[in-house]
């Protein structure tokens, strides 16, 4: 039997790095896939950041042209200030921010930073400027230190360690046998969804970008650590125009503005207490979620 499984065992391994190298390859695909969507123009100057204000202007956006999925969708986000969106799965939520990192062009209308249309700069300079914290983090199978200076990677190691002291992953890091060094990802260390997610803020620290978007995770996290990172994200937030993808009350309440969307188009707008005053749309979510979830806090309460 042990002459059996000593070679069995081997094949399973080679068929999990197989795999793995696969996921990897396809991952790397998905993402030059995305690039081949758009186009810059030629000689497209760098996107002059100044506070970094988003402007949506009349947007139209289909996938695929027999169905638009946002519709006329106008609406500001002030530099340093930020914006929720929330409304019930598939409204077009995340194809905001997949339009405003210019995965895709819009159909009609403009999105315009700092005043100049997105489609007229370097996608490069576009990107730099803008921090993506995901519904779900993408760790390569290296080390943890080169998945946060990811996106940063001249970042030196005293920089790598004040961005995870700011994100509250240091301690884990350093409790790790080899520390920075330890090795992440399918075939290293597994980390929870929560240390995934402080590995994602601290990336984005050390990006240090001016605009911010939050794609928050659907899937609730204990009460505990979601607090935390909830903590962490209003910091990293602050004096950052940022757009918050809003499946969680949370951070809406204290949003500047919160856009209800429904069927792609923005149906109510205001801040939370002028929206529950309102009575309408976003009062009965609340007041949904409310009941749905007796015992939780407002501040593990699901959007969609
Ligand atoms: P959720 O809360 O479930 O994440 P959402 O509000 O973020 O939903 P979007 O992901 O923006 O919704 O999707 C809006 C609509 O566009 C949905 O009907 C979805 O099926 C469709 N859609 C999303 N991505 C694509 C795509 N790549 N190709 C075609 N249709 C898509």
């Amino acid at each position: 039997m042990i002459q059996l499984y000593i070679p069995l065992n081997f094949l399973g391994v080679i068929y999990r790095e197989i795999k793995q190298s696969l996921a990897d390859i396809e991952r790397m695909f998905g993402l030059m896939d995305e690039d081949l969507e758009v186009k810059d123009k030629p000689d497209a100057p760098a996107l002059l950041v100044d506070g970094g204000a988003i402007e949506f202007r009349n947007v139209n956006f289909a996938y695929d042209e027999r169905r638009m999925v946002l519709k006329n969708m106008s609406f500001s986000v002030p530099a340093g200030h930020t914006v929720a969106v929330v409304g019930h799965s598939g409204a077009g939520k995340s194809t905001l921010s997949r339009l405003l990192y210019r995965f895709y062009e819009v159909t009609d209308g403009a999105i315009l930073i700092d005043g100049q249309d997105i489609r007229d700069v370097a996608q490069t300079s576009l990107r730099k400027n803008i921090g993506i914290v995901p519904q779900d983090t993408v760790l390569f199978n290296d080390t943890i230190a080169y998945n946060i200076a990811y996106g940063r990677p001249d970042a030196t190691q005293a920089e790598i360690e004040s961005a995870a002291k700011a994100a509250h992953i240091h301690e884990f890091i350093v409790n790790q046998p080899d520390g920075y060094k330890t090795q992440v990802g399918e075939r290293g260390l597994k980390l929870s969804g929560g240390e995934k997610q402080r590995v994602a803020i601290a990336r984005t620290i050390l990006k240090n970008p001016a605009i911010l978007i939050f794609d928050e995770a659907t899937s609730a996290l204990d009460s505990r650590s979601e607090r935390a990172i909830q903590q962490e994200l209003q910091m990293l937030s602050r004096n950052r125009t940022t757009l918050i993808i809003a499946h969680r009350l949370s951070t809406v309440v204290h949003a500047n503005q919160i856009l209800v969307i429904n069927h792609g188009e923005v149906v109510e707008s205001g801040s939370h207490e002028s929206l529950l005053d309102k009575n309408g749309e976003y009062a009965r979510m609340w007041l949904i979620q409310q009941h749905s979830q007796p015992n939780a806090s407002t501040d593990g309460n699901q959007m969609a």
